[in-house]
């Protein structure tokens, strides 16, 4: 008899709703985290007396997954919803971009690529299928239909900051899950975005003691170090000098580690990641009136300006302005291997530019937070590099980012993906409801 039914390795957003739908369903639970608390990429630490994530977060109004998640932890009350504004920074000004009226007023493109840029997007958000589109590569697709003016000013940049070197693989399919997710958290022009009162920290404690309240084990600072098989099946995880076995085992641990990992059964060579730095200003001023900024212009280290206190008020902060500056990169750029302090001058210099009445006195303090896995590359036609949850090991399963595709990787998405592991599982994930989201749809 092994002594768990179920051990997860990973303690992420994935990992704990996995652990929370096998308890529920009366399975003995084991959960091996690798760092010093659980949480993975939502964790959170103090600035201005309250806590906040490392890396920006906020979801969206048809995130169902979220809530039902929320609610089932009695914390559905401590989400709520904000109006938020978005702008871009281009020819070195700042210009709103929340809906039509904003787009008239775009100076640095003329009024036929403003038409051309309203219909495309409506057809990728609302029309286009992704089924179709995985082959065709975004950018050169919206050179062709959304024109050279507002490619240029607005969607190159955009795929370059948050793909990097990888820009120009990015397929279609991509753009349409993300198009779809913010076009439908829209009220007309108003884009609504979500957040929860004290953080998501509040989340992770929540389901913490409640994964307790339900006997869950959860051992942080037990990174897995190795896999001990017998014949094709997993007999057991080893972390350092420490074993553990169970019945079946779900990995959610980014796919790169796989090679760290001494046995693994698993391969994940062929999913590629890439990082996030994001640099986090407590500043004693506002930089600007926007919540969300994605800066077009060349020449600068980050490539979204996002004021946190533009959408949870500075109150919250004991009064400071908090500002993400935010940048992915790819493991060859300069960013993956830069200490702590180059990257704070590298980011805080050109700030001047966004606002000319930016001065270093008004920082209190600055926060550097990196990861190498903040996202897969999902290049020309993913699906078919997703891999299968029920793996060759007969008792492995696999539940990750690489399972979030069409659709932008987020916290909904990791609820589902674990959902859809647990119902591959042989685990009764009925109570869960099925969202808007594509995820989950490949690999399971
Ligand atoms: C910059 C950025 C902004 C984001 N913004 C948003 C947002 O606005 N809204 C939103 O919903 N989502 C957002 N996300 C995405 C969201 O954070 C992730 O999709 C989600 O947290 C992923 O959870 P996960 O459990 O799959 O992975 P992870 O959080 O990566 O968890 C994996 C866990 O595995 C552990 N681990 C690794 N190796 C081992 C090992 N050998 N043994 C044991 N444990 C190990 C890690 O320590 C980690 O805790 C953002 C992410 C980033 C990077």
């Amino acid at each position: 008899m092994k002594s768990k039914s179920l051990l997860i390795i990973g303690g992420g957003m994935t990992g704990l709703t996995a652990a929370y739908l096998a308890a529920k369903a009366g399975k003995q639970v084991i959960i091996l985290e690798g760092s010093d608390k659980i949480g993975g990429l939502l964790n959170t630490f103090e600035i201005g007396g309250n806590q906040l994530e490392h890396y920006y977060h906020h979801f969206f109004t048809q995130d169902a997954e979220l809530h039902w998640l929320l609610k089932e932890l009695g914390i559905a009350d401590k989400a709520f919803y904000k109006k938020t504004t978005m702008g871009v920074f281009r020819n070195g000004k700042i210009y709103n971009f929340n809906g039509p009226l904003d787009l008239l007023k775009f100076k640095p493109v003329n009024i036929f690529d403003k038409v051309r840029f309203g219909l495309t997007s409506i057809y990728l958000g609302k029309i286009a299928k992704w089924r179709s589109s995985e082959g065709i590569p975004t950018l050169e697709w919206f050179y062709k239909w959304a024109g050279k003016g507002m490619t240029d000013a607005l969607w190159k940049p955009m795929l370059n900051i948050k793909f990097g070197p990888y820009a120009s693989k990015v397929p279609l399919a991509w753009m349409i899950g993300r198009l779809a997710q913010r076009l439908n958290s829209r009220k007309g022009a108003d884009e609504r975005l979500g957040y929860i009162d004290g953080s998501w920290k509040t989340l992770l404690d929540t389901i913490q003691q409640k994964l307790m309240e339900m006997g869950v084990e959860i051992r942080t600072s037990t990174p897995v170090t190795a896999f001990k098989m017998n014949g094709k099946e997993v007999e057991k995880i080893i972390s350092n000098e420490e074993s553990f076995d169970a019945e079946d085992y779900l990995v959610t641990i980014p796919s790169i580690y796989f090679k760290n990992i001494k046995n693994c059964p698993l391969d994940g060579s062929n999913i590629e990641y890439f990082g996030a730095v994001c640099t986090i200003l407590e500043l004693n001023k506002s930089l600007s009136s926007i919540y969300w900024m994605n800066v077009a212009d060349e020449g600068f280290p980050f490539g979204g300006v996002i004021e946190h206190t533009n959408f949870i008020p500075k109150e919250k902060y004991q009064d400071s302005h908090i500002v993400y500056l935010s940048r992915y990169f790819a493991m060859s750029e300069d960013l993956a291997s830069m200490t702590e302090n180059e990257i704070k001058e590298t980011m805080i210099s050109p700030l001047k530019r966004i606002n000319p009445e930016f001065s270093e006195d008004w920082i209190k303090n600055v926060f550097v937070f990196k990861t190498n896995t903040a996202a897969t590359v999902c290049d020309l036609n993913f699906s078919e590099k997703v891999p299968e949850c029920k793996t060759q090991t007969p008792n492995l399963f696999l539940a990750n980012m690489a399972h979030i595709y069409p659709d932008e990787r987020s916290t909904n998405n990791s609820i589902r993906v674990a959902a859809e592991a647990c119902k591959v599982m042989g685990i009764n994930t009925d109570l869960v409801p099925y969202g808007a989201s594509l995820s989950g749809q490949i690999g399971f």
